[in-house]
């Protein structure tokens, strides 16, 4: 198992940031000839090696979130637990490519796809022209040793724009800033039904049902985040006050400032827009629906607002997507759909159950879980002709795309155990 980590070593001293892989991709496919695999290569740099028959295909993608100094990334090892000096460790998703390496040096019979350009929107695996010769595919980019994902849930970005007509207002209004901020912020999936407030709501309610009109509003940080900060500069004739803790107000100068004629549309739409988790798996105990206003932004006298809709069934993401677009459209906004990705549907067959088998020899609690967020392996079982099964595991990887990213060493030995049993075991069948 030491052949494990000489090869995270190698692969993390060669550079390899999202778009910036090209060395590690060379290093994979000279390691798979070597190996004897022959090598298949497509347009977004996705490689797969197959060695004989196969009949399983392992996966991981080879681009890293590089923090800090990365990607020059000196290893520190304490007490089993590896971690990288000021900067991320790449463990995300190294070590899944490790384990793939060593099972390339021990296996024929399997075939092993490494995707590019993961962390910067699954670009890769979305785009991906290669064809899978198993139906089985083993996905090793999971974060928690015990945790087994067989499902999760697909999106799609709604992005409404709306050119705002202004008018100058008049100097007898008084201008006030208000702010909210250092909300908690979070993953506008899997962070959706923890409560968390989002920047943009609070400010909705602040500025709902009073006689006011809108200069500037801003908000949120990424469409796919739960914003922690939002303004608006507001014109008003009556004195602006608010109750809340979160909120603050400033007055500002005035200064010739022209107001949004829709303002009161604005200030509408974002208040009616419904936040949040709008259904719940109670199978999987995960939210089965939600959508988030991540982003609000006003430029060169365009209005835009960025949501993300999320749902486990592709059904009722078409259905929200287009509601969203509806309400927005109705307060005289365009919309637009923007990089819509498929769920992955929980459908647990043979595959998903052997491997529960082989996990539960190691560990004693396995569930079969499901997320609500994006996986590598929903997109990439639309992009093959036949069915695939899928499952989603991997050795425990604590704060990831952070300086402080971490990997259990000890877990990687046990994930690498069982990925090995459940090759022998498919092997056999
Ligand atoms: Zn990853």
């Amino acid at each position: 198992m030491e052949k494990i980590l000489e090869h995270f070593k190698k692969i993390s001293s060669i550079p390899h940031c999202s778009f910036e892989a090209d060395l590690l991709k060379e290093e994979i496919v000279s390691f798979a000839k070597r190996n004897d695999f022959e090598v298949f290569e497509d347009k977004e740099k996705n490689i797969l090696c197959k060695k004989g028959t196969p009949k399983i295909a392992l996966q991981a993608h080879y681009d890293m979130v590089c923090i800090g100094e990365a990607p020059c990334i000196k290893l520190v090892k304490e007490n089993n637990i590896l971690k990288a000096k000021n900067s991320s460790l790449g463990a995300d998703n190294g070590m899944g490519m490790a384990i793939m390496f060593s099972m390339m040096e021990k296996y024929s019979d399997i075939e092993c796809l490494f995707t590019s350009n993961e962390e910067v929107g699954l670009l890769g695996a979305s785009n991906l022209e290669l064809q899978l010769s198993s139906n089985k595919l083993l996905n090793l980019d999971g974060e928690q040793e015990d945790e087994v994902y067989v499902g999760c849930a697909g999106g799609v970005d709604i992005i409404c724009t709306c050119k705002v007509q202004t008018a100058e207002a008049s100097p007898d209004l008084s201008v006030y800033k208000v702010s909210i901020s250092g909300l908690k912020g979070g993953h506008s999936g899997v962070d959706i039904d923890k409560g968390i407030p989002s920047a943009i709501k609070v400010l909705a309610q602040e500025l709902y049902a009073k006689e006011i009109k809108i200069i500037d509003i801003y908000g949120g940080e990424m469409r796919n985040s739960i914003p922690k900060n939002a303004y608006a500069i507001v014109a008003s004739h009556e004195p602006f006050e608010s109750q809340s803790s979160f909120v603050t107000v400033e007055k500002i100068e005035f200064a010739n400032q022209k107001y949004f004629l829709n303002s009161d549309k604005i200030i509408k739409v974002i208040h009616a827009f419904a936040q949040g988790v709008r259904e719940f798996d109670k199978k999987y105990n995960i939210p089965k629906t939600s959508i988030s206003m991540g982003k609000i932004r006003y430029e060169d006298g365009i209005l835009q607002v960025d949501c993300a809709a999320r749902s486990l069934a592709d059904e009722d993401l078409d259905i929200l997507a287009l509601e969203t677009c509806s309400l927005f459209e109705l307060a005289g906004f365009e919309t637009q759909m923007k990089n819509p990705h498929p769920a992955w549907s929980p459908n647990i067959g043979d595959f998903t159950l052997l491997v529960r088998e082989e996990m539960s020899k190691i560990y004693s609690n396995v569930e079969l879980k499901a997320i609500h967020a994006g996986l590598e392996c929903g997109v990439l079982m639309q992009t093959q002709k036949h069915p695939v099964e899928a499952v989603s595991m991997g050795p425990t990887i604590r704060f990831p795309h952070s300086a402080s990213e971490e990997c259990d060493l000890n877990s990687v030995f046990r994930i690498a155990q069982a990925v090995e049993n459940i090759i022998q075991k498919i092997q056999k069948v």
